[in-house]
């Protein structure tokens, strides 16, 4: 039996590690950073290096590497080995405070907006010492963060860091209204529940679509998918529940604290969600987790599959952040405790989310979308397009009041008697769960649903601090020379609730009235992601970043146009692929089995003459025949349609040409062949089907 505590983090040079390998002094010093984010003392860092260096050696490390997140949806690294000769053809393992500190390459290939001219290509990482250094295939894994020579941030985790400071600067300021000395740092922590879907490998190899895009261009649904709604928590497969024991085992060496596993709602789709920790650790691990998942599961045969949207007809995969703030003394802020209504504090940071969300509802729905996510939002199994905040009856009635000047009392916490003697009673809580709500309250922490699964969650999560920063700053401001503050926060309450109420719904956000009602109230919807970037350069999302030194102006536009970017190529190789496949498979398909028919009907008119009954493969033929026509037809125009689009100089015009030019044609290609595919014998249709891939992990 293995020792579960024993191994967990065991891969790790955490705390405990420090603490044990560490002299004492270095070990407070590199403690102190950690937990207050405040510059490191670079004489301490050959001691951590060295230290670091042996630890990882004795467990078998040769190399080292600066993992870093560039612009792309992919973590990067560039492994060093340990070795430093020392004379006589000898080496030694060496590592020093330097190579921990800052490596440096030339990163010309990795997206940067224009940022960085090919010519000035040296790009730096720098250690970032609040997640801690790993070991993965012998190999010791240093996070850091990733900059140009000029300064400029070229990846995802700077900003993260910026925007953690800056909330918890704003946080404490509220905190100190309130008497609170004792808290030094506000923390945001996040949990992700990471949904995906595991297929068998042989069927992923033979499909160009799942490998170039990762997911299925064409394909006819199944007969049976997720109408009996029976995958979702069913038993797991015994093959899914060893992949599933064998990834818990990995997460948990590499400290990791994968906790919930289950079936999720689409056949073969699964999710996981370890135990919250401080953001920018989650969003490391969270990546730690989806590269996992893919490693393990080709160790059992089968291929991971991230992609939003990998089968259309059927549930997609998407990644809640679930988001709270918390002092560094343990206590959350968003625990409303007995009495929500006399709870000032609390009321005021949940109006100051409230205003967060509602003020940069634009922000929030460009930071979740990619091309991929473009397929599951607003399709009835992700919430919509369109932003909005779930806060449940409880608070919502106490809103209701406040805004309403009525008299509220707390609600008693309600106990739950099923009427069968033998199942012992217990308290409800005084939220109920609302799946269609992007931003949701859930007790204690906000979750919001609308990431996609592949997605960094660094955009989201910088989007939501940042906003907030701004809103307990707007509300510090406003406060920090009221006499009487309780007074001055409950009218602030009061006014914030009144002037962002629109933000708020509680209903059934798939209904087809939704859109509707949220169109009058003001909200906007973004029903697309191409629709959606040009918000990161919007001047009052400018000003917002650059407020609190997230990102500069001009890393934003270099942002924005990596989005367009982004989104073109995305479209592109999908739209290559199709023309591939229909040119190399599908169309050689359909012509086989009309060679067949002909054949069939051939011989038929040999036998019987003029009278043999060949009508059936004269329909045949001759529909397919028509598909077959269609398809090349349709495949020529996706392939100019996709030149031009490509052609275009502007990357803005080029991405809204892929959407609103070569999209369209790729629906009409994928009609065709789906429509071939229904008519076409499985021993000649060159692609394994839905039901297969689905059903047969
Ligand atoms: P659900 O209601 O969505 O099933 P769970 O309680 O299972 O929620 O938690 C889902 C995720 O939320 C987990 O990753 C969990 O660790 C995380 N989580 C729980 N409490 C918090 C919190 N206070 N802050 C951030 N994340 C949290
Ligand atoms: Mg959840």
């Amino acid at each position: 039996m293995t020792n579960i505590p024993e191994i967990y983090g065991c891969m790790v040079f955490n705390d405990a590690v420090m603490r044990q390998r560490l002299p004492r002094d270095v070990y407070k010093s590199l403690t102190y950073t950690i937990q207050t984010g405040k510059t490191i003392d670079v004489s301490i860092a050959n001691v951590v290096a060295n230290a670091m260096k042996d630890w990882a050696v004795e467990k078998g490390a040769t190399h080292y590497t600066h993992w870093f997140q560039p612009l792309t949806s992919v973590t990067a690294e560039k492994h060093d080995s340990f070795i430093s000769p020392i004379g006589g053809d000898k080496v030694v393992m060496d590592f020093s405070g330097k190579e921990l500190i800052k490596g440096e390459s030339d990163a010309s290939s990795f997206p940067s907006g224009g940022l960085r001219e090919t010519c000035n290509a040296r790009g730096y990482t720098a250690w970032d010492p609040s997640s801690y250094a790993f070991i993965k295939d012998n190999t010791l894994y240093i996070p850091t963060v990733f900059c140009s020579y000029t300064g400029d941030a070229l990846d995802t985790k700077t900003p993260l860091l910026r925007s953690m400071d800056a909330i918890s600067e704003q946080a404490l300021r509220i905190l100190a209204l309130f008497g609170d000395t004792a808290t030094s740092r506000v923390v945001t922590s996040v949990g992700a529940e990471q949904e995906y879907f595991l297929i068998n490998k042989e069927l992923f190899d033979k499909r160009e679509d799942l490998l170039y895009t990762g997911r299925t261009l064409f394909g006819v649904s199944a007969p049976k998918s997720q109408q009996l709604e029976d995958h979702y928590y069913a038993p797991l497969k015994t093959k899914i529940s060893q992949f599933m024991q064998e990834l818990d085992m990995e997460l948990w060496k590499l400290g990791i604290a994968s906790k919930t596993k289950h079936n999720e709602v689409a056949p073969s789709q699964h999710e996981l969600a370890p135990i919250y920790v401080t953001t920018n650790v989650a969003v490391d691990q969270n990546l730690i987790v989806m590269e996992t998942i893919k490693k393990v599961a080709e160790r059992h045969g089968m291929v991971a599959l991230l992609h939003e949207k990998p089968y259309a007809g059927i549930n997609g995969s998407g990644k809640h952040n679930n988001w709270s703030l918390g002092t560094d003394t343990g206590k959350n802020l968003l625990s409303a405790g007995k009495n929500p209504a006399s709870n000032t504090q609390f009321l005021l940071f949940l109006a100051a989310i409230i205003k967060a969300v509602d003020d940069y509802q634009d922000l929030l729905r460009l930071s979740v979308a990619t091309p991929g996510n473009d397929h599951r939002l607003g399709a009835d199994e992700a919430p919509p397009a369109i932003v909005s905040m779930f806060l449940g009856d409880e608070l919502e009635e106490l809103i209701d009041a406040i805004v309403g000047d009525i008299d509220y009392t707390d609600k008693a916490k309600r106990t739950m008697d099923l009427g069968v003697p033998s199942v012992p009673t217990f308290r409800y809580d005084s939220t109920d769960r609302n799946r269609t709500s992007p931003f949701a309250f859930t007790g204690n922490k906000f979750e919001f649903r609308m990431v996609g699964s592949s997605q960094n969650l660094s955009l989201p999560n910088i989007v939501i601090n940042t906003a907030v920063a701004k809103s307990l700053k707007d509300f510090a401001d406003a406060l920090a020379d009221e006499g009487d503050l309780e007074c001055a926060a409950r009218e602030l309450i009061k006014r914030t609730f009144k002037e962002h109420k629109r933000i708020i719904f509680n209903g059934n956000g798939y209904s087809d009235k939704w859109p509707v009602e949220a169109d009058k109230r003001g909200l906007l919807n973004f029903k697309t992601s191409v629709d959606a970037f040009h918000c990161l350069t919007d001047p009052k999302n400018v000003e917002l970043f650059t407020q609190f030194g997230i990102m500069s102006s001009v890393e934003l536009c270099a942002r924005e146009e990596i989005l367009f970017e982004n989104y073109s190529k995305v479209i592109d190789i999908e739209a290559k692929t199709m023309v591939d496949m229909v040119h190399k498979k599908i169309i050689p398909a359909i012509e086989r089995y009309v060679a067949h028919l002909t054949g069939v009907a051939k011989d038929k008119l040999e036998v019987f003459g003029a009278a043999a009954p060949v009508s059936l493969e004269r329909r045949l033929i001759g529909e397919l025949s028509l598909l077959a026509d269609t398809a090349y037809d349709t495949a020529e125009k996706l392939k100019s349609a996709a030149a031009l689009a490509d052609g275009e100089q502007d990357c803005k015009i080029s991405a809204f040409a892929y959407k609103n030019k070569v999209i369209p044609l790729m629906i009409g290609l994928r009609s065709a062949v789906d429509r071939a595919e229904t008519m076409i014998p499985s021993n000649i249709w060159p692609l394994p089907c839905y039901g297969d891939m689905t059903l047969k992990q």
